[in-house]
């Protein structure tokens, strides 16, 4: 591994320097207050602000396309993190719109593609439902086709950023009677076809995402992606890249594992909490210096663990040492960001961010699963009761 840092040129310079300004005038502290208050972790001013500079399109395009180098390409990622961009929905839509470059008509994706670049289309990810996410593939919402168009019925739970999306990326059952992986087809459904209702839902850290209820909508059948009860095939990517499970190049210049930008906001809490208590004098105490000393160390493998193994460390580590931030820093760290009289902290926020960074993009069950069966070789997880002796 070279751990080298990257010698920038003087026009990896010069985009360093027009991406901060752009992002110093565009990410005002009203956004950030705006931001907290909704949890919507999206926001159209910026967004469209980011897509008018060209900068949306030069992160889809490959470098040979006239996208990002991969140097731009870490700028753009950092800088982005730095000044705390809202960008939950830039995610999906950009993961969302690889599939619709490989799957979707030519009409629909130049139609889709050419909102994505300039921000006006925005797009969002309707696999899980109320009785269960961890396997997309047992999906019952169901389409039901009707000459050129297909029928839509069903609910799907957690679509988060719905409300400032003009598609959702659906995952839904055209055969009940198929095996599971043989039952799905995928569809980019506008979000503004009658029959469809959205509702708000406030997650424990403040986040906003949304139930979908889909009742008889309709959709025309240029919308399908891929083939018919071959929606496993469309999807497979977009869940391998959300779940990390996509090695990180050896350049250096990706995040060694998916998760890193929530994992920064760990690491600023433990920075922002050593700073508290190097002021106090408490850093005397043993203890205090002990859990502190940990939870730096864990917070350092936690960073530097690559691709599953780091997604299940980064979760786990915020789960683990966030009480402890807390409780050092004493009673201002029950106070959240930005109240009277606080500290700023944000150990309160890791600590209620922490159990819903375990849970989507899959849960930390699931993923030690998946090292265990698919990295050591361990076999399938068996759930059966044990074999009864016969007398
Ligand atoms: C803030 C937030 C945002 C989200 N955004 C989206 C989104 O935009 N789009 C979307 O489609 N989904 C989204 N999700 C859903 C997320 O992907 C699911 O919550 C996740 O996959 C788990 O599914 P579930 O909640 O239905 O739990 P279930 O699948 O019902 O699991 C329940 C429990 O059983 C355990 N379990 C399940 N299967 C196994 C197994 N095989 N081995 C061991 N343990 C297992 C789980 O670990 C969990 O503890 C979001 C979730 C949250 C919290």
């Amino acid at each position: 591994m070279d751990f080298s840092r990257v010698e920038l040129s003087d026009e990896d310079k010069a985009f360093q320097s027009e991406l901060r300004d752009l992002l110093s005038r565009v990410v005002t502290e009203d956004v950030i207050r705006r931001d907290r208050e909704t949890g919507d972790n999206f926001d159209e001013g910026v967004h469209l602000a980011l897509g008018a500079a060209g900068y949306l399109e030069r992160e889809f395009t490959s470098e040979e396309d006239g996208g990002f180098t991969r140097v731009q390409r870490r700028i753009w990622a950092l800088e982005r993190r730095r000044a705390e961009v809202p960008w939950v929905t830039w995610g999906t839509t950009i993961m969302i719109a690889r599939s619709v470059a490989k799957f979707s008509t030519p009409e629909v994706r130049d139609e889709v593609l050419r909102g994505v670049f300039d921000g006006t289309v925005r797009m969002c990810l309707g696999y899980t439902e109320p009785e269960g996410g961890s396997d997309v593939a047992t999906c019952k919402t169901r389409a039901v086709r009707d000459g050129d168009q297909w029928i839509i019925n069903g609910s799907k739970m957690f679509t988060t950023g719905a409300h400032n999306c003009q598609y959702v990326f659906l995952i839904t059952n055209t055969d009940p009677d198929a095996p599971k992986h043989k039952s799905l087809t995928m569809f980019l459904v506008p979000l503004d076809t009658p029959g469809i209702e959205i509702q708000g839902i406030r997650t424990v850290d403040g986040d906003r995402t949304n139930i979908v209820y889909y009742s008889d909508v309709r959709v025309d059948d240029r919308y399908r992606m891929g083939e018919v009860n071959g929606g496993w095939t469309v999807v497979r990517e977009p869940l391998d890249a959300e779940h990390g499970a996509v090695a990180a190049a050896d350049d250096g210049l990706d995040d060694v594992a998916i998760m890193s930008h929530q994992a920064m906001f760990m690491a600023e809490a433990a920075d922002n909490v050593a700073a508290l208590v190097a002021g106090t004098g408490s850093i005397e105490d043993g203890s205090v210096a002990y859990r502190l000393g940990r939870a730096h160390a864990r917070l350092e493998v936690a960073l530097s663990s690559p691709s599953i193994f780091g997604r299940v460390a980064i979760a786990q580590t915020m789960r683990d040492i966030s009480p402890d931030l807390m409780d050092i820093a004493g009673s201002v760290a029950a106070l959240p960001i930005g109240s009277d009289g606080g500290a700023d902290d944000r150990s309160e926020y890791v600590y209620r961010f922490a159990p819903l960074v375990g849970i989507y993009g899959g849960t930390l069950e699931v993923f030690r699963n998946m090292i265990a069966q698919h990295v050591l070789g361990m076999g399938k997880p068996n759930y059966s009761p044990p074999a009864k002796k016969v007398s």
